[in-house]
């Protein structure tokens, strides 16, 4: 169901994928959004001034590290939570005054566990399907297509505990999808799976996105923004601190980088020394690698190699590899993203930044 949006909230903006389409109305607008928990004598400013747009039928990413403020956002906009400040539509509805109408255009899954353990695929599915007020008979059709479409045939019919992270994660989101909801809230969809899961969980989505369906993801892993969104805001303690897409946002942090791995990690400083005199090259003593700007492609790792040679520190490996969202994460706020995602990084010893 669609309410009429007001006369302020509606927007005719031309449809990205969807040519000759218009849009009636932005998708998700917030303005200013403050959230501060308090408990006890404790007060923590969650969100603290998020702006958001997100046009219809597009996939916004909202990427950050653990408690960044994105389940807080999405909450606010599913309507789970109140903001202190600030004012948020969903489909031109406010989440506050129109509520009801809101939790009727939208899905939400993710760190959520609303799949019941000791049903069965089908029957959690055809649950959902009559608390949307299905009959039983179009309940179960519902569930018989949803299953089809997720590759849970085969286990249909098992209780929901036995099944794997990947097919939890599956049956939960096509519990989102029962109501047909016009957007789509999915709050870390890939948390806990492993890389199969993950592929497989971002076909998924692809598939739901390719029908039109309107998306706000929120991830910590940068390359799943990278995969799945159009655009991209950066949200870190609370504020949204970049916005683009993903190539914009690697555009900010320059171009390709030259990684150099040495063999004695006594060697690094000399090697940055060597590399870049200048000071803008940083390394990580964990994985004895070096890396700076690169300016001169290909030809330039040959260089590298002998400049190295000639000041006698001993390489094992070298490459020339584009910036990557953790690249720009470090860029925006002088601190990795704390995901874990990179899988490189030693918590212990960060990245140093050194001086010629
Ligand atoms: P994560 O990736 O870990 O889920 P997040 O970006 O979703 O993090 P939020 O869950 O929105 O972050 O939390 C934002 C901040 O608010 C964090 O500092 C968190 O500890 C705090 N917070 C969240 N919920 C509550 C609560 N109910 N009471 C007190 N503080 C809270």
């Amino acid at each position: 169901m669609r309410v009429a949006p007001s006369e302020s909230t509606a927007i005719r903006t031309p449809h990205p994928k969807v040519p000759g389409y218009v849009a009636d109305v932005a998708a998700i607008e917030t303005e200013g959004l403050v959230k501060v928990y308090r408990s006890g004598g404790d007060e923590v400013r969650a969100l603290d001034g998020v702006d958001l747009d997100v046009q219809e039928g597009t996939v916004l990413g909202l990427l950050g590290p653990n408690g960044a403020g994105k389940t807080t956002t999405v909450r606010i906009l599913a309507t789970l939570l109140r903001a202190d400040a600030g004012r948020a539509t969903v489909a031109g509805l406010d989440v506050v005054r129109d509520a009801q109408a809101v939790r009727r255009v939208i899905g939400l899954s993710g760190q959520y566990a609303a799949v019941d353990e000791n049903l069965t695929g089908r029957e959690n599915l055809w649950m959902f399907g009559r608390l949307y007020r299905l009959s039983s008979p179009d309940a179960r059709r519902r569930a018989d297509d949803l299953l089809g479409r997720f590759g849970l045939e085969d286990a249909a019919d098992r209780v929901a505990k036995t099944y794997s992270g990947g097919m939890r994660r599956r049956l939960d989101l096509a519990a989102a999808l029962v109501g047909r909801p016009e957007l789509l809230f999915l709050d870390e969809p890939t948390t806990g799976l492993d890389p199969r899961g993950r592929l497989g969980m971002w076909d998924v989505i692809r598939d739901q996105v390719r029908e039109g369906t309107t998306l706000l993801l929120t991830t910590q892993y940068l390359e799943e923004a990278d995969e799945l969104a159009d655009d991209i805001a950066v949200v870190d303690h609370g504020r949204i601190i970049a916005r683009g897409t993903a190539d914009e946002l690697k555009a900010q942090v320059g171009g390709e980088r030259i990684e150099v791995v040495v063999r004695h990690p006594d060697d690094l400083r000399r090697a940055v020394a060597t590399l870049a005199p200048n000071g803008d090259g940083t390394c990580d003593r964990h994985t004895r690698r070096v890396t700076v700007a690169a300016r001169g492609g290909a030809q330039e790792l040959v260089e590298v190699v002998k400049r190295l040679g000639d000041a006698s520190v001993e390489v094992d490996d070298v490459g020339l590899r584009r910036p990557t969202l953790d690249d720009v994460f470090l860029t925006l706020t002088g601190h990795v993203a704390e995901d874990g995602s990179t899988g490189e990084d030693d918590e212990d010893e960060p990245d140093e930044e050194l001086a010629a």
